[in-house]
């Protein structure tokens, strides 16, 4: 259905139209994170980058199955994950779907080297959008000296989003996750905009409402040329389990009850309009796919 393309660091492209997921493009460098295009409609293309590579543990996630019930979706009680990035270039214009970890992070994101591998230069961004503003997501946003990693970009979130944590800094200013938002919004000032949930944030781009894990937390969909893709920032925390079993949550969800009802929400509605989606903590071996009700949950089809 799709023409997947494996982008290689060194600017060569290999497609493939394929039932097979391709595997990962190896980084020439050993250093250059994988990265390719994974969506491409309308002359909107979508890149998913690799910022972090991590495996998820199958200890933080919580809800009503049993241990037992879990294990089968772990290999020595770990999963496959990371941290992406998602690029959109439409139109001329650079947007980018959260900002990675940044290099305060443990490992440091590599977006930085992606975006050069690219071509893509930190001042062409025009634009970030943010699913939620965990460190994970917006680590990247800054430099390592706590200036703006991306000169000319401004950086859209949802405003409850943005009101939950400028609260808890005011509350709690020793708070780590706080204080980077707080950090954020001192480096990008009035370039720290807010968008409410059902908003174009950009053209064919609608914010969806995703709270649960955080209380503003966002999905995008990106509608170009009649087709569309989600992209659910941490609806998912590890795959398989999460799709099959959709009421685990993972302990960062911050209310799990509606966690759950965004993610069966959201799962339900790509499954009705047959819409791909990608998601932050996806592995990038299944960087995007399919889902289809199966049983209590659904199955993710790469
Ligand atoms: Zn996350």
């Amino acid at each position: 259905m799709f023409s997947f393309r494996t982008l290689l660091s060194h600017g060569a492209a290999a497609f493939l139209t394929c039932a097979v997921m391709p595997s990962v493009a190896a980084a020439q460098d050993g250093q250059t994170p994988p990265y390719r295009e994974i969506w491409n409609a309308g002359g909107v293309t979508v890149i998913a980058i690799q910022d972090v590579y991590r495996q998820m543990p199958a200890s933080i996630f919580k809800g009503a199955a049993t241990e037992q019930e879990r294990a089968p979706y772990f290999t020595g009680g770990k999963t496959e994950g990371g941290i992406n990035v998602f690029v959109l270039r439409m139109g001329g214009k650079i947007a980018l779907v959260d900002a990675g970890g940044g290099p305060q992070f443990q490992p440091p994101g590599k977006l930085p080297l992606a975006l050069a591998a690219l071509g893509i230069a930190p001042q062409d961004i025009d634009l970030v959008l943010i699913t939620h503003a965990h460190s994970d997501h917006i680590g990247g946003l800054l430099t390592q000296e706590g200036k703006r990693a991306f000169p000319k970009a401004r950086v859209l979130l949802a405003q409850p989003e943005l009101d939950a944590w400028l609260t808890l800094a005011e509350k709690d200013p020793a708070n780590a996750g706080a204080a980077m938002v707080k950090a954020v919004v001192a480096a990008y000032g009035a370039d720290v905009q807010t968008f409410a949930f059902g908003a174009a944030v950009l053209p064919g781009v609608i914010a969806l409402d995703a709270a649960g894990h955080t209380p503003g937390h966002t999905a995008f969909e990106v509608t170009a040329g009649g087709k569309s893709l989600l992209l659910v920032g941490d609806l998912i925390h590890a795959m398989p389990l999460q799709f099959a079993l959709p009421d685990e949550c993972a302990a960062y969800d911050m209310d799990m009850p509606k966690a759950i009802a965004a993610r069966k929400r959201i799962f339900a509605l790509a499954e009705h309009s047959q819409t791909p989606m990608s998601g932050v903590h996806f592995p990038f071996t299944h960087i995007v796919g399919t889902v289809k009700k199966d049983g209590k949950g659904w199955k993710f089809a790469p």
